[in-house]
């Protein structure tokens, strides 16, 4: 963690850090301790932009908290007081004084964003008394008087019922009853909307608000600004462990104990009349990567009103303008002085950050402020161009470009689309702003909750809503998609969705809900719960029903310029997980250097199957070896045509093709009709057939006759299919290609297993060779590493292994002891309770079978070094897992094809990292031992 010298120097911890006019006590790397917010708060005005004084509270004093049963450390308070004097001093005012009284914002600030997950409260430090101070400062006492309302607000709302841990019934909430009081207000006096309430009325308001307070809370709005200044900071300390953040935290991964910062920075208004304004912008458009200021503003409002979406905010500038806010005036015509300085800023902090970021600024009676900045979240798409075109400015390293893309995001490149033929001739209900890129279909719910319950019946739902707030994320995440009807770019629903490249449309203004009925309506159509629409969320279009899908562009240039970027250094070889040669030919269009894992019963199901099932069924029910080598006879060219194919697809590249391994009786078939038919073929009863099925029955079998054993028993199925492979080669080296096959054993659990299968490879080839006059086949023989007892005898089993392939599905289910097939019965709890931090089957678990998988690598190749290791698990295609086997020293992941693009990534970011952390090391040696010579 940075420390500041003070801090080294100092025996008291330092707890309280200041920034403001020409120089701040943190910086941008501070995150840990500052978190994000206060870290460039203080970078800001390290470089000279106008930022309001302020302090942050540390990240240690929430941990601190937290552990000393909710009680600060002593030194906070009078650190607080000091920093505060300071604030006053750079802001020419005092903080609770009546005739010219500073007021504060406070705010939460962790280390990673969470977009709404905690509190803010705004304001603080207005009472009746320092009001008229503030009113004879500003002359504006309609502003003064709807800023206290809006503390009283806010305030009571978060300080003294969330964070008091009072939950309310729904819609018995203070702020929803002071909401209520203002509506009656307007009402009684035929208001339109809230602007028209007068200076007068608002005073009226804020004595009828204190009065709800006390009559909803039973304790009355407190006066002081020092109670109202530690009550806030409480707030945001409490609202680390609110429901909403935890549950974010879940989702993203980002542990309990980082904690939040608290910001303590000095109010300035946007709501102080025309000439004040507030806005949210990103320094390049998040959404395209298109290099201009991106962003929106609404004039006389404040911070929190653009990102609620309860105002449809303007475009910033006349180049962001889009068909739907074409008609609103841009911060570029209405205060063009304001907004060059904001260019301005923009440019500066670009090239300072050295990328895309999410700036927050207010302008108070013309003068210019920056609130926020920060590295601003964007979606696939946007990542891989913002990437590539900073690199070609010049602007980051290639290494950094590589870095810049989350391998998850990738996906969001490859998103499924509406088939565009079906869009021309689909009925369009509603428009919107294009907030999460992609396709997406599924019945509309309109609140979260029925969003979760759907979803778990295993159903695809979009979740509909006026706009979102952080307690709907939880329906957001099961919902295939968000469609809102108020909100803007910069909006809740979209912040959120962009983060998760999830598909999503707001501020689609037609749509009026009806929650009672749960029903909506848009341009004349009437929409009940349940009902299918689609969403164009590239475009901001929803159209009525189900429309058909079709995987997304992989021939965008940009992306096909990351990958050959990320080959530069990636040193793992990625393969495919295919089974057919459709697969192939994606994959390899992908960029697949080859098949990992050709799992050959796929020919048993789905399209063209029958005949080989049959012919299958015939040999799994055989009793004699005469019978099952007459039924393998017939099977054979079938797997020799399957096999082929295949090879012939990946052309030079390997092709690792495991013999059968599920257990047999998963063949047998269970209809009546069928199994006559296949007594029928066999010439014998049914009850025969019936006998000799219930024969091949086992209690647990996944831990049963299957992968090897059936080769052990049956090795006659083995040699039919070793031949199929060989004779598939044979054909295709006559015919002038290079096929590589590599055959692979499955479920090996002792070294003899393989050499008993081992020797019947080497029989066959030798005949097959003979048989098409070959001096040889080239190939390898090798075998998975899926059982734990492998990995520990790999030394022997690397005997006969000439290659290894992590099956790391079986090593994690036999690692564990975790049936793969039953672990959403429990597994949810385990996540829940934290007993797991993740579900194994996804992510390596790196401490447990990632141990088993090193012991392989090491043993495997003590007694053969050069022998080739991979992984054909499905953490093949998984970042976080790709990484690992990098670090083990695999040779290579295999995945399936549509993950192929982010395994590349992934590999690529793991060689970066690897050599960054290896410069530091090596750098450190290098000054050791030329100590040592002087
Ligand atoms: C594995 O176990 O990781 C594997 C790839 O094999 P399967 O999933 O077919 O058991
Ligand atoms: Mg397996």
């Amino acid at each position: 963690m940075a420390k500041s010298k003070s801090q080294t120097k100092r025996k008291t911890p330092k707890y309280v850090y200041f920034f403001g006019g020409k120089k701040a006590e943190g910086r941008a790397d501070m995150k840990e301790l500052l978190g994000g917010k206060g870290a460039n708060l203080a970078e800001m005005v390290n470089i000279g932009l106008p930022v309001p004084a302020g302090f942050t509270i540390t990240t240690e004093v929430c941990t601190a908290y937290y552990k000393n049963n909710k009680k600060y450390p002593k030194e906070l308070k009078q650190q607080v007081l000091d920093a505060l004097k300071k604030v006053e001093k750079e802001m020419g005012a005092k903080f609770g004084d009546k005739d010219n009284p500073l007021l504060v914002s406070v705010r939460s600030g962790a280390r990673a964003s969470m977009p709404g997950m905690m509190e803010t409260i705004l304001n603080v430090g207005l009472n009746n008394e320092t009001r008229e101070g503030l009113i004879k400062k500003t002359n504006n006492p309609r502003f003064v008087y709807d800023s206290h309302r809006r503390l009283i607000q806010m305030y009571s709302d978060v300080v003294m019922e969330k964070a008091a841990g009072i939950e309310p019934e729904e819609g018995k909430g203070v702020r929803q009853q002071l909401e209520a009081e203002l509506e009656k207000m307007k009402e009684a006096k035929g208001y339109q909307s809230d602007v028209d309430l007068t200076a007068d009325d608002l005073k009226e308001l804020i004595e009828i608000y204190k009065a709800k307070v006390q009559e909803v809370l039973g304790k009355p709005f407190p006066e002081d600004p020092m109670e109202q200044l530690w009550g806030a900071i409480a707030a945001v300390f409490q609202s680390w462990m609110g429901k909403r953040a935890i549950a974010y935290r879940r989702f993203e991964g980002i542990p309990d104990d980082w904690g939040t910062a608290v910001n303590v920075q000095s109010m300035v208004f946007g709501n102080m009349g025309d000439t004040s304004a507030t806005g949210v912008a990103f320094t390049r458009n998040p959404a395209t990567g298109e290099k201009y200021f991106y962003g929106e503003w609404l004039p006389n409002a404040q911070g929190e009103d653009v990102v609620a979406g309860i105002r449809t905010p303007n475009p910033i500038n006349e180049v962001g303008k889009s068909e739907h806010n074409k008609h609103l005036p841009s911060l570029e015509k209405a205060m063009p002085k304001v907004y060059k300085e904001l260019l301005g800023y923009q440019k500066l902090l670009e090239k300072h950050y050295r990328d895309m970021l999410d700036i927050e600024f207010t302008i108070q009676e013309g003068k210019l402020y920056m609130l926020q900045c920060r590295v601003g979240k964007r979606n696939g798409p946007a990542a891989v161009k913002m990437a590539l075109d900073m690199l070609q400015e010049k602007l980051i390293t290639k290494e950094e470009a590589v870095l810049r893309v989350n391998p998850a995001q990738l996906d969001e490149l490859l998103h499924p689309i509406i088939d565009p033929k079906a869009e021309t001739t689909a009925t369009m209900v509603a428009k919107g702003l294009p907030a999460g890129p992609g396709g997406a279909s599924g019945q509309i719910v309109f609140s979260s909750e029925e969003a979760v319950k759907w979803a778990k019946a295993g159903k695809r739902v979009i979740l509909v809503r006026e706009e979102t707030n952080p307690e709907d994320i939880e329906g957001m995440r099961a919902a295939e998609a968000i469609l809102t009807a108020r909100g803007g770019m910069t909006s809740h629903a979209a912040l959120v969705a962009r983060g998760w490249g999830k598909c999503c449309i707001v501020g689609a203004g037609s749509i009026k809900i009806n929650f009672k009925d749960k029903t909506m309506t848009t341009n004349g159509h009437t929409l009940k719960e349940g009902d299918w629409i689609t969403l164009n969320g590239t475009k901001g279009v929803v159209y009525l029903g189900e429309l058909p899908m079709i995987k997304a562009a992989e021939e965008n240039p940009y992306f096909q310029k990351l990958m050959k970027l990320c080959d530069q250094f990636r040193r793992l070889k990625i393969r495919t997980n295919a089974d057919t040669p459709e697969d192939a030919s994606k994959a390899r269009a992908f960029g697949a250097e080859g098949i990992g894992l050709f799992r050959t019963e796929h020919m048993f199901y789905g399209k063209n199957s029958e005949e080989p099932l049959s012919k299958l069924r015939k040999m799994i029910v055989s009793k004699t070896e005469e019978e099952r080598r007459s039924a393998l006879d017939e099977l054979f060219p079938y797997v020799k045509a399957d096999i082929k194919g295949t090879l012939e697809a990946m052309d030079k590249y390997g092709v690792t093709i495991r013999t059968l391994d599920p257990p047999l009786h998963e063949f047998v078939p269970h209809r009546q009709d069928e199994r006559e038919k296949l007594a029928k073929s066999l010439g014998i009863t049914l009850e025969e057939l019936n006998e000799r099925a219930e024969s091949l029955h086992e209690n647990n079998p996944m831990m049963g006759h299957r992968g090897v054993r059936l080769g052990i028993t049956f090795p006659e199925v083995t040699e039919m299919q070793v031949r199929a492979i060989f004779e598939a080669a044979a054909e295709l080296i006559k015919e002038g290609k290079k096929p590589f096959p590599e055959i692979m054993i499955p479920v090996v659990s002792h070294v003899n297993e393989l050499k008993h299968q081992y020797d019947i490879v080497v029989r066959v080839h030798k005949e097959v060779c003979e048989k098409f006059g070959l001096k040889k086949i080239p190939h390898l023989t090798g075998t998975m590493i899926e059982i734990p007892r492998a990995a520990l005898t790999a030394n022997k089993i690397a005997e006969y292994a000439q290659f290894f392939s992590f099956g790391t599905n079986d090593l994690t289910q036999m690692g564990f002891g975790f049936s793969r097939d039953d672990i959403g019965g429990f597994l949810p709890d385990y996540l829940e309770k934290k007993i797991l931090p993740e579900d194994p089957f996804q992510s390596i678990d790196q401490e447990g079978v990632g141990e088993l998988m090193k012991i392989g690598v090491t043993k495997g190749r003590a007694t053969r070094p050069d022998l080739k290791i991979g992984i054909c698990g499905e953490h093949g295609g998984e970042p976080k897992s790709v990484e690992f086997c990098h670090n083990i020293g695999l040779d290579y992941v295999s995945c399936s094809p549509f993950r192929v693009p982010i395994a590349r990534l992934a590999a690529a970011q793991a060689a970066i990292k690897e050599a960054k952390s290896a410069k530091p090391a090596a750098k450190k040696k290098a000054a050791k031992t030329s100590k040592k010579k002087k």
